[in-house]
């Protein structure tokens, strides 16, 4: 089972699941279900930047509150 070459996304119109290929990563997909249009994102691969980011930011209010609270 290749699960490499594809992922799944939710669909933003009907919230099905949908297994997409990796091939059709960051395009424009239409949902098996219901023909709804929209960019296929793979989930675990902008999980992480937000994360880090959430994560920058938190260190950014922690010294900030550190400098204020002096
Ligand atoms: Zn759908």
């Amino acid at each position: 089972m290749p699960s490499s070459t594809s992922f799944f996304v939710k669909c933003p119109t009907c919230g099905r699941n949908l297994q997409v290929r990796v091939a059709y990563l960051g395009k424009s997909v239409a949902c098996r279900h219901c023909r709804g249009k929209f960019v296929a994102s793979d989930p675990s691969s902008s999980d992480s930047p937000n994360i880090s980011k959430i994560l920058a930011r938190a260190d950014e209010l922690l010294q900030s509150l550190a400098v204020h609270g002096e």
